[in-house]
């Protein structure tokens, strides 16, 4: 029981017997009043007067009992509110789905609400001295989050991903909020929720929106948001590549769409294998390809020439049976800053036209368009 609601139903008894002494009393004094005995024996002033005293007592009997009544009762309904609330606030912990953490400047747990054991992997006795690095990391490996939390001036709530130690397969999203006492930040108060439902729903939208569904590799969109994001950090040494299967029309027409389609997945591993990360790979759509090339020129246009090569001397499969060769036309182009992307690609399209026009199974630069493997 809580210690409230002690203190709650001592306060309704002590009430009750209060008021049942003073009722008491008051008929005792009434019985010895007219009776005359007990201390009225003394008063030597007559019947009258014995009732006149009686009267009086009766009347301070009757305002000093409501008197302390009142007191009692608002004390009770006091008691009695703080009760109710302490067991709501108790009830919400207990259901909530979220945890609530108090942490002090050192990142220690000081005080810990709700589902804890679910997320963090700790109960919330058990979390209590427990620095908060170590029951979660923070995304992007970021250890001194919680040092700039406290020493930025900001009021507002910051929100940051983490994954809890004990399961890092789940999404958490921690929102941090100030705590202050006297006007002094005493620590922060974390609410901690789990979104890793939401995480992995946006992760196949995501990968929808981004993704080509024959190839894995990205798609136009995909492309262009990631080489936006290259580009915000590097402005040099990016090559731009278009690159356009040579008669692949006639493969579809020979062995059928569905050896093309098993030619267009083994040429995006060889792409993968052969051009590996920084590097972006993209199938723009049909027998066409995007390649961002992330190296200097000369490194580039070899990176290039060696892709070019690999795929003429690598046999495919067509069917289960039939294998074959095939060749590729590639054009590219340079960045240079200020230079939009969509001119960019638009230049690199611009030379592959001319490797096709010039032979095919070769690679173009936009400038120098006639130059071959
Ligand atoms: P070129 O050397 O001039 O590029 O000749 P090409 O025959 O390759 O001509 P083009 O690039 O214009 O033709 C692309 C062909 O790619 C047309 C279409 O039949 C085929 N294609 C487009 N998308 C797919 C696909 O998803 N799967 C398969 N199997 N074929 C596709
Ligand atoms: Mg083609």
């Amino acid at each position: 029981m809580p210690s409230s609601l002690i203190i709650a139903n001592s306060l309704i008894s002590g009430e009750i017997f209060g008021s049942v002494t003073v009722m008491v009393i008051a008929i005792i004094a009434t019985i010895a009043a007219f009776s005359s005995l007990g201390p009225m024996m003394l008063l030597q002033i007559g019947a009258l007067g014995r009732q006149a005293v009686l009267q009086t007592y009766l009347i301070f009997a009757v305002f000093t009992e409501r008197t302390i009544s009142v007191l009692f009762m608002r004390n009770k309904n006091l008691v009695q509110s703080v009760s109710t609330r302490e067991q709501m606030l108790a009830l919400v912990m207990v259901n909530s789905t979220d945890s609530i953490v108090n942490i002090n400047h050192a990142g220690l747990c000081l005080w810990s609400g709700g589902a804890s054991l679910d997320l963090l992997g700790y109960s919330n006795q058990d979390i209590v001295g427990k620095n908060l690095n170590d029951v979660l990391s923070i995304e992007n490996k970021n250890p001194d989050f919680i040092e700039n939390f406290f020493n930025s001036s900001t009021e507002k709530l910051e929100t940051v991903l983490a994954k809890p130690i004990f399961d890092p397969s789940r999404a958490l999203n921690l929102s941090f909020r100030k705590f202050i006492t006297d006007g002094i930040v005493s620590g922060a108060i974390i609410t901690v929720n789990d979104i890793t439902e939401e995480s992995e729903k946006l992760a196949v939208a995501v990968e929808k929106s981004e993704k080509d569904p024959l190839t894995r590799l990205l798609n136009r969109y995909g492309f262009n948001e990631k080489i936006k994001s290259v580009l915000e950090t590097q402005a040099e040494n990016i090559c731009i590549s278009y690159l356009d299967i040579d008669h692949f029309k006639q493969i579809n027409d020979t062995y059928g769409h569905e050896a093309g389609d098993r030619i267009l997945t083994e040429l995006a591993r060889l792409m993968q294998a052969t051009v590996p990360p920084p590097n972006i790979i993209s199938r723009f759509g049909g027998d066409e390809f995007v390649i961002a090339i992330i190296a200097n020129p000369t490194d580039a246009q070899n990176s290039l020439n060696t892709l070019i090569e690999t795929i003429s001397t690598t046999v495919f499969s067509l069917t289960d049976t039939v294998k074959a060769h095939i060749t590729i036309s590639c054009g590219y182009s340079f960045y240079k800053k200020g230079k939009p992307l969509d001119i960019l690609i638009q230049e690199a399209d611009s030379a592959l036209y001319n490797a096709k026009q010039s032979g095919r199974n070769r690679v173009c630069n936009f400038v120098q368009s006639n130059s071959a493997t």
